[in-house]
């Protein structure tokens, strides 16, 4: 297939040595056999042995005298290890979005090196069931409520160890008070050698519900097709509590007996306590976890018992899709319309796309289940195309009824001379249940004390001057960039004209705290957003101190709405629902859709009846009338209309050519040349638009613009991609390309 003669050649196959590729010639014979992530036999070293390497790059520049540069031997046979599997994997992630070999491969690999074995420690009762009931009761009487808590969960399952970090950590539990109890004979501490096991301990199999029929339905049609050798993608669309986690469970349960493993995807900021409990308390020891907050010694273990055959789940966020299970069977992606299932760095990659690829190459193929209250635009019209089979889950078995869903029109809470951040009707209800003890969530998406400072009489805007975005006033007087840092004072006067009619433009969650405070002075106010998670362990305490009643109202960003169970929330504020129309890419009106919806579902989760407050400026607009009336349907049906009309993604393709360069002519001069080359090349019903200043159009003083081409056929892109790679690569060859770089998005779902 390949006209090249030269191939770099990688023999050892571990994250830190990716880079180390070794060149051979390869002879006429092999020349339509070789292509990128081709495995060959190679002699190596000094005495020539036969080693199995992998094709990283081919070229037909020699890096060194040709004479003495060794010729391949041969294609080694065609196997499914694992090694071959993720080879495979990253040659289809850089065709298929674009990057080098080397990006590709330091993807799929665990990047991890080799670590010691540590100690583990679990809390368990030491008393007699009935004692510690005796003792949990005396906590309750003392409001002692860290013992409280740590009783409550032993008690939950008396014969179970629980690891000490999950107390400490996710309950919130100080180990000053773990040891107090241990002394006292209440509680047992032990410690073990093991694998480094992030949340596991050996468990009873416990609290396994009987399906509903429609639980059952799906399941039944999963094992069919897979027993009869179908291996297809499928979709859950079920609201929040209709019982997808319980399916997902009863899945892994068929795939495991069959021999095979599961992967897990989740949210990263979906991995709570309650989710991986219900995990771990059905599966034991055979599952665990991986995510960003494990050391490299943690990462490196969970991987070697996956290969190993030590566990047979893993859960984790995006990059969890590469745990090196010999036997991949299921790939499940929960809330799989989640923003974070797209990488923003080389390979662009989509997790639910790489998710299908990889159920193609392991051993037997693997079947891929999406589970979403609301699917992504493309997930939605794959299986309206057919592509992937549907499975809808209608009831709700949390109990517990929908909530009542108001808008509040700020137009008019103004023309009516309320200027507070609240409207009337959302006062009204805070009123209410703050008398009643009960608990609300106040949501808006935005962080730091405000939004964008402006001039009210000239319309000027504070902006950074590096980086092209509005800066933020955060508290102290200073005005912050929110990607470099860079910050000035906040002035009175407007720079521009002169007038003192400079104010902060929207609410941000610090100034909604302190509105809160000043309105509601008694109640206790929880605040969660990117300020007050920074640090390790406050987001989990956070959610604790909320969860366990010790606040009244929880201020947050798009963090709060994510997957918690609160059963006391009976009313959901969000301050500004239109916010997030005003981004400027072509999902805008999906995400709004999609938060309001999540945030929506955060009330009334328990037996009391929720309401819900969404205020906002535009009340017509279709995503917030759907959102209120928690009407996916409407929505997709609008949504895909208007995606049809303009060609955009799921019903077209569109890929973003983003090029960045210090000098801002230079980059325009690139990104026209680079758009020109595709227009010689027109392919019937491409559209090509741009070159422009990206959405963020300088960083760092790195000027950001982007070329962007529509084309329903997704194979006519990868080979404009390939035409400008080629084209970029021989310019670096000849020492012509400086100071500018050049990446891919495909299908892009993360703004630019
Ligand atoms: P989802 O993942 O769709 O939000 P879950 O699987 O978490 O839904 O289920 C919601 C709640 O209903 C959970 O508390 C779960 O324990 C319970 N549940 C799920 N399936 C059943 C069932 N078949 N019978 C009884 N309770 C169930
Ligand atoms: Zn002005
Ligand atoms: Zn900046």
């Amino acid at each position: 297939m390949t006209a090249f003669e030269y191939a770099n050649v990688i023999i050892d196959i571990s994250h830190e040595k990716v880079d180390r590729t070794f060149q051979y010639r390869i002879p006429e014979s092999l020349r339509d056999k070789i292509e990128i992530g081709a495995p060959v036999v190679i002699p190596f070293g000094r005495g020539n042995t036969r080693r199995k390497g992998y094709v990283l790059e081919l070229t037909d520049e020699p890096d060194w005298e040709p004479d003495k540069i060794k010729e391949i031997e041969d294609v080694a046979a065609d196997t499914v290890s694992a090694e071959d599997i993720s080879i495979k994997l990253a040659a289809w992630m850089k065709r298929h979005y674009g990057s080098t070999m080397i990006a590709a491969l330091k993807t799929v690999l665990p990047a991890a090196k080799k670590q010691t074995r540590q100690v583990h420690k679990y809390v368990s009762l030491r008393m007699a069931v009935r004692e510690a009931t005796e003792q949990y009761y005396e906590c309750v009487r003392k409001k002692q409520k860290a013992r409280e808590r740590v009783l409550g969960e032993l008690l939950l399952n008396p014969d179970e160890r629980i690891p000490y970090e999950l107390i400490t950590g996710k309950l919130n539990v100080s180990p000053a008070t773990l040891k107090s109890m241990s002394e006292q004979g209440i509680i047992k501490i032990d410690a073990e050698e093991y694998f480094r096991k992030p949340v596991a301990f050996t468990s009873q199999r416990y609290g396994d519900k009987t399906l509903s029929d429609e639980q059952q339905g799906i399941v039944d049609s999963f094992v069919s097709d897979y027993d009869h050798g179908k291996r297809d993608t499928y979709l859950i669309h079920g609201i929040t509590g209709s019982g997808k986690t319980e399916v997902y469970i009863a899945l892994i349960d068929e795939i495991i007996k069959r021999g095979k493993q599961a992967i897990v995807l989740i949210p990263e900021i979906a991995l709570t306590y309650q989710t991986l409990m219900r995990f771990y308390r059905h599966f034991g020891d055979r599952v665990s976890v991986m995510n960003s907050s494990l050391s490299p010694g943690e990462k490196f273990d969970q991987m070697e018992r996956a290969r190993t055959g030590d566990i047979d789940i893993i859960i984790g966020p995006r990059s969890a899709l590469f745990t090196p299970f010999p036997n991949t069977g299921i790939i499940i992606i929960d809330e799989e319309h989640e923003s974070s299932y797209k990488s923003e760095t080389m390979p662009k990659y989509h997790a639910r796309e790489t998710a299908i690829e990889l159920g193609k190459l392991v051993k037997d193929g693997a079947s891929v289940v999406l589970g979403s209250a609301t699917p992504s635009l493309e997930s939605y019209y794959r299986a309206k195309e057919g592509k992937y089979h549907l499975f809808e889950l209608k009831k709700r078995l949390t109990g517990g009824t929908l909530p009542e869903v108001e808008i509040a029109d700020l137009r008019q809470e103004l023309r009516n001379g309320n200027r507070s951040i609240f409207s009337r009707r959302l006062q009204e209800l805070m009123n209410d249940r703050l008398n009643k003890g009960e608990q609300a969530m106040l949501f808006i998406n935005r962080r730091g004390l405000a939004g964008f400072i402006s001039c009210r009489s000239c319309g000027h805007v504070f902006k950074c001057p590096h980086c092209d975005v509005s800066l933020s006033e955060h508290r102290g007087g200073m005005l912050v960039c929110h990607y470099c840092g860079y910050q000035q004072p906040m002035t009175k006067i407007c720079p521009k004209c002169g007038s003192k009619y400079v104010t902060s433009f929207r609410a941000g969650t610090q100034q909604i705290e302190d509105e809160v405070k000043k309105y509601w002075p008694t109640a206790r106010v929880l605040r969660m957003d990117a300020d007050t998670t920074r640090t390790k362990g406050s987001y989990d305490k956070i959610l604790s101190t909320f969860a366990n009643k010790e606040a009244d109202v929880l201020v947050g960003t798009q963090m709060i709405v994510k997957g918690h169970d609160f059963p006391d929330v009976t009313l959901v504020g969000i301050l500004a629902a239109d916010m997030s129309l005003y981004a400027s890419d072509y999902r805008a009106s999906e995400r709004t859709f999609q938060l309001l919806t999540q945030a929506a579902g955060r009330a009334g989760r328990g037996d009391k009846p929720g309401n819900v407050v969404v205020q906002t400026y535009q009340p017509e607009h279709y995503s917030i009338q759907t959102a209120s009336r928690q009407d996916y349907d409407a929505f997709y049906e609008e949504e895909i209309a208007y995606r049809d009309l303009l060609r955009y993604p799921p019903v077209s393709h569109m890929m973003s050519v983003q090029i960045q360069s210090r000098d801002e002519d230079m980059g325009m001069a690139f990104a026209t040349r680079l758009r020109a080359i595709m227009e010689q090349n027109k392919k019937d019903g491409a559209v090509f638009i741009g070159p422009a200043a990206a959405a963020i159009g300088k960083i760092n003083d790195v000027y950001r613009m982007a070329v962007y081409v529509k084309l329903d056929d997704y194979e006519g892109l990868v080979s404009y991609k390939d035409m400008l790679e080629k084209y970029i690569r021989r310019l670096e060859d000849m020492g012509k390309l400086k100071n500018i770089t050049v990446q891919f998005d495909f299908d892009p779902v993360n703004g630019y």
